[in-house]
Protein backbone atom coordinates (compact mmCIF):
# COMPACT_ATOMS: atom_id res chain seq x y z
CA UNK A 1 0.00 0.00 0.00
CA UNK A 2 2.57 2.00 0.72
CA UNK A 3 4.70 1.45 -2.09
CA UNK A 4 1.69 2.13 -4.67
CA UNK A 5 1.11 5.59 -2.39
CA UNK A 6 4.48 6.49 -3.10
CA UNK A 7 4.92 5.50 -7.11
CA UNK A 8 1.37 7.76 -7.09
CA UNK A 9 3.08 10.60 -5.67
CA UNK A 10 6.10 10.21 -8.44
CA UNK A 11 3.52 10.16 -11.14
CA UNK A 12 1.53 13.35 -9.78
CA UNK A 13 4.96 15.10 -9.64
CA UNK A 14 6.05 14.01 -12.55
CA UNK A 15 2.90 15.36 -14.47
CA UNK A 16 3.06 18.63 -12.46
CA UNK A 17 6.58 19.15 -13.77
CA UNK A 18 5.44 17.96 -17.40
CA UNK A 19 2.57 20.66 -17.00
CA UNK A 20 5.01 22.84 -15.59
CA UNK A 21 7.08 22.50 -18.95
CA UNK A 22 4.68 24.72 -20.61
CA UNK A 23 3.81 26.42 -18.07
CA UNK A 24 4.53 29.86 -19.32
CA UNK A 25 2.05 29.36 -22.30
CA UNK A 26 -1.03 31.35 -22.46
CA UNK A 27 -4.51 31.80 -24.32
CA UNK A 28 -6.65 34.18 -25.43
CA UNK A 29 -10.13 33.09 -26.96
CA UNK A 30 -12.35 35.30 -28.67
CA UNK A 31 -15.89 35.29 -29.64
CA UNK A 32 -18.38 37.31 -31.34
CA UNK A 33 -21.56 36.09 -31.45
CA UNK A 34 -23.58 34.44 -34.58
CA UNK A 35 -20.87 36.18 -36.97
CA UNK A 36 -21.61 33.94 -40.05
CA UNK A 37 -18.88 32.13 -42.31
CA UNK A 38 -20.46 33.06 -45.11
CA UNK A 39 -18.66 36.77 -43.87
CA UNK A 40 -15.47 35.27 -43.37
CA UNK A 41 -15.14 33.73 -46.21
CA UNK A 42 -16.79 35.86 -48.78
CA UNK A 43 -17.06 39.25 -46.95
CA UNK A 44 -20.48 41.40 -47.43
CA UNK A 45 -23.43 39.84 -49.24
CA UNK A 46 -24.54 42.12 -51.88
CA UNK A 47 -28.30 40.39 -51.58
CA UNK A 48 -28.41 40.97 -48.56
CA UNK A 49 -26.79 44.78 -49.34
CA UNK A 50 -29.23 45.40 -52.03
CA UNK A 51 -32.19 44.84 -49.73
CA UNK A 52 -33.91 47.74 -48.43
CA UNK A 53 -35.05 45.96 -45.45
CA UNK A 54 -31.46 45.47 -44.19
CA UNK A 55 -29.33 48.09 -45.35
CA UNK A 56 -30.56 51.13 -43.24
CA UNK A 57 -30.66 53.18 -46.72
CA UNK A 58 -26.81 53.28 -46.79
CA UNK A 59 -26.50 50.71 -49.59
CA UNK A 60 -24.41 53.15 -51.44
CA UNK A 61 -21.71 53.59 -48.50
CA UNK A 62 -21.44 50.05 -47.97
CA UNK A 63 -21.02 49.06 -51.58
CA UNK A 64 -17.89 51.56 -51.51
CA UNK A 65 -16.82 50.34 -48.31
CA UNK A 66 -16.88 46.90 -48.40
CA UNK A 67 -17.90 45.88 -51.82
CA UNK A 68 -15.56 44.06 -53.99
CA UNK A 69 -15.04 42.20 -57.81
CA UNK A 70 -14.24 38.54 -55.72
CA UNK A 71 -15.05 36.82 -52.66
CA UNK A 72 -11.33 37.54 -51.64
CA UNK A 73 -11.34 41.54 -52.57
CA UNK A 74 -14.57 41.99 -50.13
CA UNK A 75 -13.23 40.16 -47.35
CA UNK A 76 -10.18 42.16 -47.22
CA UNK A 77 -12.14 45.02 -47.16
CA UNK A 78 -14.25 44.00 -44.20
CA UNK A 79 -11.65 41.84 -42.21
CA UNK A 80 -8.32 43.47 -42.60
CA UNK A 81 -6.74 41.70 -39.77
CA UNK A 82 -8.52 38.71 -40.45
CA UNK A 83 -7.30 38.18 -44.13
CA UNK A 84 -4.16 40.73 -44.23
CA UNK A 85 -2.78 38.78 -41.11
CA UNK A 86 -4.42 35.77 -39.88
CA UNK A 87 -4.17 34.25 -42.98
CA UNK A 88 -0.98 34.53 -43.70
CA UNK A 89 0.53 33.75 -39.78
CA UNK A 90 -2.49 31.50 -38.95
CA UNK A 91 -5.16 29.44 -40.06
CA UNK A 92 -8.97 29.53 -41.21
CA UNK A 93 -11.38 26.75 -40.74
CA UNK A 94 -15.07 27.05 -42.10
CA UNK A 95 -14.99 27.92 -45.98
CA UNK A 96 -17.88 25.46 -47.20
CA UNK A 97 -17.07 26.37 -50.70
CA UNK A 98 -14.16 24.49 -50.50
CA UNK A 99 -15.25 21.89 -48.25
CA UNK A 100 -14.07 22.24 -45.24
CA UNK A 101 -17.15 22.49 -42.87
CA UNK A 102 -17.12 23.96 -39.01
CA UNK A 103 -20.44 22.70 -37.49
CA UNK A 104 -21.94 22.90 -33.95
CA UNK A 105 -22.60 19.83 -32.34
CA UNK A 106 -25.50 20.57 -30.38
CA UNK A 107 -28.68 20.50 -32.16
CA UNK A 108 -30.13 23.79 -31.05
CA UNK A 109 -27.58 26.28 -32.92
CA UNK A 110 -27.91 29.45 -30.41
CA UNK A 111 -26.08 30.86 -28.19
CA UNK A 112 -25.80 28.89 -24.45
CA UNK A 113 -25.80 25.65 -25.96
CA UNK A 114 -23.23 27.28 -28.13
CA UNK A 115 -20.70 28.50 -25.71
CA UNK A 116 -21.12 25.76 -23.35
CA UNK A 117 -20.14 23.13 -25.97
CA UNK A 118 -17.38 25.71 -26.84
CA UNK A 119 -16.00 26.21 -22.98
CA UNK A 120 -16.91 22.22 -22.12
CA UNK A 121 -15.52 20.25 -24.85
CA UNK A 122 -19.53 18.30 -24.60
CA UNK A 123 -22.70 18.52 -26.23
CA UNK A 124 -25.27 18.68 -22.98
CA UNK A 125 -28.67 18.26 -24.54
CA UNK A 126 -30.02 19.15 -21.45
CA UNK A 127 -28.89 22.82 -22.04
CA UNK A 128 -31.74 24.10 -24.52
CA UNK A 129 -32.54 27.39 -23.67
CA UNK A 130 -30.51 31.13 -22.94
CA UNK A 131 -31.92 31.45 -19.47
CA UNK A 132 -30.63 27.71 -18.48
CA UNK A 133 -28.97 27.45 -14.65
CA UNK A 134 -25.53 27.64 -14.02
CA UNK A 135 -23.68 25.50 -16.29
CA UNK A 136 -23.11 22.11 -14.04
CA UNK A 137 -20.20 20.86 -16.06
CA UNK A 138 -16.19 22.19 -16.08
CA UNK A 139 -15.16 24.53 -18.37
CA UNK A 140 -11.96 24.88 -20.04
CA UNK A 141 -10.98 28.19 -18.35
CA UNK A 142 -12.11 26.42 -14.51
CA UNK A 143 -9.62 23.92 -15.75
CA UNK A 144 -6.64 25.97 -16.22
CA UNK A 145 -7.66 28.30 -13.31
CA UNK A 146 -7.60 24.69 -11.20
CA UNK A 147 -3.50 24.28 -12.75
CA UNK A 148 -0.85 25.67 -10.07
CA UNK A 149 0.66 27.59 -13.35
CA UNK A 150 -2.34 29.46 -13.72
CA UNK A 151 -4.37 29.80 -10.66
CA UNK A 152 -5.23 33.34 -10.39
CA UNK A 153 -4.25 34.30 -14.12
CA UNK A 154 -8.03 33.52 -15.80
CA UNK A 155 -10.58 35.86 -16.65
CA UNK A 156 -13.33 36.29 -18.64
CA UNK A 157 -14.83 39.23 -20.07
CA UNK A 158 -18.19 39.11 -21.89
CA UNK A 159 -20.69 41.76 -23.33
CA UNK A 160 -23.53 39.63 -22.97
CA UNK A 161 -24.72 39.00 -18.99
CA UNK A 162 -25.90 35.07 -19.81
CA UNK A 163 -21.70 34.38 -19.09
CA UNK A 164 -22.02 33.93 -15.26
CA UNK A 165 -24.04 31.39 -15.73
CA UNK A 166 -22.61 29.88 -18.45
CA UNK A 167 -19.36 29.92 -16.96
CA UNK A 168 -20.59 29.24 -13.76
CA UNK A 169 -18.84 32.34 -12.23
CA UNK A 170 -19.73 31.35 -8.42
CA UNK A 171 -18.20 28.00 -8.87
CA UNK A 172 -15.63 28.75 -11.29
CA UNK A 173 -13.07 30.96 -9.10
CA UNK A 174 -11.86 33.93 -11.33
CA UNK A 175 -13.27 36.68 -12.45
CA UNK A 176 -16.34 36.98 -15.06
CA UNK A 177 -17.02 40.34 -15.97
CA UNK A 178 -20.27 40.89 -18.03
CA UNK A 179 -22.96 42.85 -19.22
CA UNK A 180 -23.20 46.21 -16.99
CA UNK A 181 -20.93 44.16 -13.94
CA UNK A 182 -18.41 47.08 -12.61
CA UNK A 183 -14.77 46.08 -14.20
CA UNK A 184 -13.19 47.75 -11.22
CA UNK A 185 -14.04 44.52 -9.11
CA UNK A 186 -11.19 42.98 -11.50
CA UNK A 187 -8.79 45.69 -11.48
CA UNK A 188 -8.86 48.91 -9.89
CA UNK A 189 -6.52 50.96 -12.58
CA UNK A 190 -7.58 54.62 -13.17
CA UNK A 191 -8.45 53.51 -17.19
CA UNK A 192 -11.28 50.84 -15.07
CA UNK A 193 -12.81 53.32 -13.56
CA UNK A 194 -13.28 55.39 -16.07
CA UNK A 195 -14.49 52.58 -18.38
CA UNK A 196 -17.02 51.54 -15.37
CA UNK A 197 -18.35 55.38 -15.29
CA UNK A 198 -18.57 55.26 -18.86
CA UNK A 199 -20.42 51.95 -19.14
CA UNK A 200 -23.07 52.72 -16.85
CA UNK A 201 -23.62 56.73 -17.94
CA UNK A 202 -23.90 54.54 -21.55
CA UNK A 203 -26.56 54.14 -23.92
CA UNK A 204 -28.36 50.52 -23.67
CA UNK A 205 -29.76 49.37 -26.92
CA UNK A 206 -29.74 45.82 -25.68
CA UNK A 207 -31.39 46.23 -22.64
CA UNK A 208 -29.74 46.18 -19.48
CA UNK A 209 -28.85 42.58 -20.24
CA UNK A 210 -25.88 43.30 -22.36
CA UNK A 211 -23.59 46.20 -23.10
CA UNK A 212 -21.83 47.78 -26.16
CA UNK A 213 -18.99 45.63 -27.46
CA UNK A 214 -16.88 48.75 -26.77
CA UNK A 215 -16.80 48.36 -23.10
CA UNK A 216 -16.39 44.50 -23.06
CA UNK A 217 -13.12 45.48 -25.35
CA UNK A 218 -11.79 48.39 -23.48
CA UNK A 219 -12.50 46.78 -19.92
CA UNK A 220 -10.72 43.38 -21.34
CA UNK A 221 -7.74 45.14 -22.91
CA UNK A 222 -6.96 47.63 -19.90
CA UNK A 223 -7.23 43.75 -17.48
CA UNK A 224 -4.34 42.56 -20.19
CA UNK A 225 -2.27 44.96 -19.91
CA UNK A 226 -2.22 45.66 -15.77
CA UNK A 227 -3.15 42.25 -14.96
CA UNK A 228 -2.00 40.10 -17.30
CA UNK A 229 -3.52 37.26 -17.53
CA UNK A 230 -2.28 33.75 -19.06
CA UNK A 231 -5.63 32.58 -20.03
CA UNK A 232 -8.46 35.52 -21.05
CA UNK A 233 -12.06 34.73 -22.61
CA UNK A 234 -13.04 38.05 -24.94
CA UNK A 235 -17.14 37.77 -26.09
CA UNK A 236 -18.01 40.44 -28.07
CA UNK A 237 -22.11 40.52 -28.84
CA UNK A 238 -23.20 43.04 -31.09
CA UNK A 239 -22.96 41.23 -34.74
CA UNK A 240 -26.12 38.66 -33.18
CA UNK A 241 -27.82 41.35 -31.93
CA UNK A 242 -27.31 44.30 -34.80
CA UNK A 243 -28.70 41.10 -36.94
CA UNK A 244 -31.46 39.93 -34.92
CA UNK A 245 -32.83 43.96 -35.85
CA UNK A 246 -31.96 43.06 -39.60
CA UNK A 247 -29.67 45.89 -39.85
CA UNK A 248 -26.70 44.94 -41.96
CA UNK A 249 -25.14 47.95 -42.09
CA UNK A 250 -24.57 47.84 -38.54
CA UNK A 251 -23.89 43.85 -38.22
CA UNK A 252 -20.92 44.62 -40.68
CA UNK A 253 -19.60 47.77 -38.94
CA UNK A 254 -19.59 45.49 -35.84
CA UNK A 255 -17.74 42.65 -37.50
CA UNK A 256 -15.24 45.37 -39.36
CA UNK A 257 -14.38 47.61 -35.55
CA UNK A 258 -14.24 43.14 -34.29
CA UNK A 259 -11.61 42.31 -36.69
CA UNK A 260 -9.70 45.86 -35.73
CA UNK A 261 -9.60 44.69 -32.21
CA UNK A 262 -8.61 41.57 -32.30
CA UNK A 263 -6.12 43.09 -34.59
CA UNK A 264 -5.42 45.36 -31.32
CA UNK A 265 -4.85 42.45 -28.62
CA UNK A 266 -2.48 40.50 -31.65
CA UNK A 267 -0.29 43.25 -32.48
CA UNK A 268 -0.04 44.13 -28.55
CA UNK A 269 0.98 40.67 -27.70
CA UNK A 270 3.93 41.49 -30.31
CA UNK A 271 5.23 44.28 -27.90
CA UNK A 272 5.27 42.17 -24.85
CA UNK A 273 8.03 40.02 -24.02
CA UNK A 274 5.93 37.85 -22.03
CA UNK A 275 3.96 36.82 -23.97
CA UNK A 276 5.25 37.25 -27.51
CA UNK A 277 5.84 33.82 -28.87
CA UNK A 278 4.01 31.97 -26.18
CA UNK A 279 0.44 33.37 -27.01
CA UNK A 280 -2.12 31.34 -28.61
CA UNK A 281 -5.47 32.87 -30.07
CA UNK A 282 -8.38 30.87 -31.05
CA UNK A 283 -11.45 33.26 -32.26
CA UNK A 284 -15.05 31.63 -33.14
CA UNK A 285 -18.45 32.30 -32.91
CA UNK A 286 -21.46 30.64 -30.85
CA UNK A 287 -23.68 30.00 -34.13
CA UNK A 288 -24.53 30.33 -37.55
CA UNK A 289 -27.30 32.27 -39.38
CA UNK A 290 -29.67 31.62 -42.47
CA UNK A 291 -28.01 32.14 -46.14
CA UNK A 292 -30.19 29.38 -48.04
CA UNK A 293 -33.17 31.42 -47.75
CA UNK A 294 -31.75 35.21 -47.66
CA UNK A 295 -34.29 36.59 -45.76
CA UNK A 296 -33.59 34.22 -42.55
CA UNK A 297 -29.63 35.81 -42.49
CA UNK A 298 -31.32 37.75 -39.64
CA UNK A 299 -32.23 34.94 -37.62
CA UNK A 300 -30.55 31.20 -35.88
CA UNK A 301 -31.68 28.59 -34.35
CA UNK A 302 -33.35 24.96 -35.38
CA UNK A 303 -36.02 26.17 -37.83
CA UNK A 304 -33.24 27.61 -39.96
CA UNK A 305 -31.44 24.89 -41.73
CA UNK A 306 -28.22 26.13 -42.10
CA UNK A 307 -27.37 27.89 -38.56
CA UNK A 308 -25.64 25.22 -37.74
CA UNK A 309 -22.44 26.38 -40.08
CA UNK A 310 -19.92 27.94 -37.94
CA UNK A 311 -15.92 28.59 -38.81
CA UNK A 312 -13.02 28.78 -36.30
CA UNK A 313 -9.38 30.73 -36.21
CA UNK A 314 -5.69 30.03 -34.85
CA UNK A 315 -2.87 31.93 -34.45
CA UNK A 316 -0.10 31.26 -32.31
CA UNK A 317 3.66 29.69 -31.77
CA UNK A 318 2.15 26.41 -32.66
CA UNK A 319 0.29 26.93 -35.56
CA UNK A 320 1.79 26.66 -38.75
CA UNK A 321 1.48 29.33 -41.24
CA UNK A 322 -1.13 27.37 -43.69
CA UNK A 323 -3.93 30.37 -43.84
CA UNK A 324 -7.07 29.45 -44.56
CA UNK A 325 -7.51 25.68 -44.76
CA UNK A 326 -8.63 24.42 -48.65
CA UNK A 327 -9.40 20.73 -48.05
CA UNK A 328 -12.07 18.73 -47.28
CA UNK A 329 -12.85 18.60 -43.90
CA UNK A 330 -15.34 18.10 -41.15
CA UNK A 331 -15.10 19.79 -37.56
CA UNK A 332 -17.59 20.55 -34.51
CA UNK A 333 -17.32 23.25 -31.82
CA UNK A 334 -17.10 20.68 -29.34
CA UNK A 335 -13.63 20.29 -30.39
CA UNK A 336 -12.58 23.58 -30.09
CA UNK A 337 -11.84 23.26 -26.07
CA UNK A 338 -9.25 20.44 -26.43
CA UNK A 339 -7.61 22.01 -29.52
CA UNK A 340 -6.85 25.20 -27.44
CA UNK A 341 -5.88 23.08 -24.25
CA UNK A 342 -3.63 21.28 -27.03
CA UNK A 343 -1.64 24.39 -28.48
CA UNK A 344 -0.95 25.36 -25.21
CA UNK A 345 1.06 22.18 -24.28
CA UNK A 346 -1.98 20.59 -21.66
CA UNK A 347 -4.59 18.31 -22.12
CA UNK A 348 -8.37 19.36 -20.79
CA UNK A 349 -9.28 16.93 -18.63
CA UNK A 350 -12.54 17.01 -15.75
CA UNK A 351 -15.22 15.20 -14.69
CA UNK A 352 -17.05 14.67 -18.18
CA UNK A 353 -15.44 13.29 -21.34
CA UNK A 354 -13.84 16.09 -23.54
CA UNK A 355 -13.64 15.93 -26.71
CA UNK A 356 -10.58 15.06 -29.14
CA UNK A 357 -9.46 18.53 -30.27
CA UNK A 358 -8.46 19.21 -33.72
CA UNK A 359 -5.25 18.26 -35.39
CA UNK A 360 -3.89 21.92 -35.78
CA UNK A 361 -0.30 21.66 -37.68
ZN1 LIG B 1 -29.08 35.48 -31.53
Amino acid sequence: MKKIFSISIVFSLFALKTFAQDNDQRLIVITTDGFRWHEVFKGMDEEIARDKRYNQGDSLNLFKTYGGNSPEAKRQKLLPFFWGTIAKQGQLYGNRNVGNQVDNANPYWFSYPGYSEIMTGQVDTLINSNDYMPNPHTNLLEFFNSKPSYIGKVAAFAAWGAFDRILNEKRAGFPVINAFDDPTVASNDPKMKLISDMLTDSHKPFGTGECLDVFTHHAAMNYLQTKRPKVLYISYGETDEFAHEAKYKFYLEAAHQFDAWVGEIWNWIQSQPDYKGKTTLLITTDHGRGDLDKTKWTGHGQSISDAHEIWFAVMGPKVSPLGEIKTAGQYYQKQLAQTAAKLVGTKFECEHEVTEGVEIK
